[in-house]
């Protein structure tokens, strides 16, 4: 089922998560563990990431640096299946711009297709510093708009290769990132949430956020979105902090701000009580967002459950609901 039906039909807010394949060559029961963890929760949908190829520098015995390009989390599409066919859950696979060429990503959703995944998520992805050069014949998609007009185009029966003669229409639901403190490359905040309008106007039916810790930055973002005529739903993301390098990873890799109160607080806590400090501020964030009647919010759960089930037992969410 599509995200947007979930939402359209819920009578009580809904409650997603989000994943990410582990490490290639790494072991999936890990992951396995988890979606069976989290789907005790029945959320309508999880959301597994995608990674392009990067460039990555290694040192050698001999103490020359190598220059390697690498893939590091292949196996969205591995797990989605699972996720779909053995679970039941709705997946929503993340598909990139960057790192995958416009003919690639048609293959990749020929295949969610025939997995029977009705929703994907389109993000541009980050500057990994390697670009895969085009090999000829071949095209890209620059922003996300791109890539959702490409999906678009093809729920429409609108391939790539013009004139096939019996092309069946997808029917794909799209929804896109958009981000509460501004993405790190706009201008501001108005020119991004024009972006974000873009995106609709090429099919994108709701929007996820980034992370944020302050729910003033949410509730104004939707407003400006609103008040720029985007009307589809901004479904909150949110994450919970576990540990204490995150005060400097998180800003650093998602250009978000940590408030004092709670930057504060997990510095001052042991090692093992920052979990229950990260746990306390998602539930405050969580608790407030359903009371201002969000339809639904995404945790960015990516590959521990731990702080995931303290948090669904501090909000009543109980197994098997
Ligand atoms: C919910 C969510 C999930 C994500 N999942 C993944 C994932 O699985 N894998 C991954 O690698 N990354 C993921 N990301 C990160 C994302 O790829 C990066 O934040 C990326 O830098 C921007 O992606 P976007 O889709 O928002 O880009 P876009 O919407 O293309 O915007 C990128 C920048 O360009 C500007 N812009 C957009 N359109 C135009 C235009 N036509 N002309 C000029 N400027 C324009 C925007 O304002 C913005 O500054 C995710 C982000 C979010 C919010």
């Amino acid at each position: 089922m599509k995200v947007i039906e979930h939402l359209a039909k819920a009578d009580h807010p809904l409650i997603s998560f989000e994943i990410i394949p582990p490490l290639r060559g790494g072991d999936v029961r890990g992951l396995l563990a988890l979606i069976e963890d989290l789907s005790q929760y029945k959320p309508p949908f999880i959301d597994i990431t995608s990674h392009a190829a990067e460039v990555i520098y290694e040192e050698t015995p001999q103490g020359a640096i190598q220059r390697r390009v690498k893939r590091k989390r292949p196996g969205t599409l591995g797990v989605c299946a699972l996720i779909q066919n053995k679970y039941h859950i709705d997946a929503v696979p993340h598909i990139l711009c960057r790192g995958f060429s416009r003919e690639e990503t048609e293959d990749f959703l020929i295949e969610l297709k025939y997995l029977g995944i009705d929703n994907v998520l389109a993000v541009r992805g980050d500057d990994s510093g390697y670009q895969k050069p085009l090999q000829h014949g071949r095209s890209a998609n620059g922003y996300a708009c791109d890539l959702v007009a490409q999906i678009s185009a093809m729920n429409q029966g609108k391939y790539l290769e013009q004139g096939l003669l019996d092309a069946e229409p997808s029917s794909f639901c799209v929804g896109v990132g958009g981000y509460p403190e501004k993405h790190f490359e706009a201008p501001n905040l108005v020119s991004d949430i024009r972006s974000v309008k873009e995106k609709v106007a090429s099919g994108a039916e709701y929007v996820v956020t980034q992370m944020f810790f302050d729910n003033r930055h949410y509730f104004r973002y939707v407003e400006q979105c609103r008040e720029a005529g985007i009307t589809v739903p901004i479904i909150p993301g949110l994450k919970v902090i576990t540990r204490r390098n995150q005060l400097s990873n998180i800003p650093r890799n998602f250009y978000v701000e940590i408030p004092a109160a709670l930057a504060d607080e997990v510095a001052a806590a042991r090692d093992d009580e920052i979990l229950h400090v990260g746990v306390e501020w998602a539930l405050q964030q969580t608790q407030e967002l359903l009371d201002r009647g969000v339809p639904s919010v995404h945790f960015y759960v990516m590959q521990t459950a731990n702080a995931i089930k303290l948090l669904m037992s501090k909000l009543g969410v109980g197994v098997g609901v």
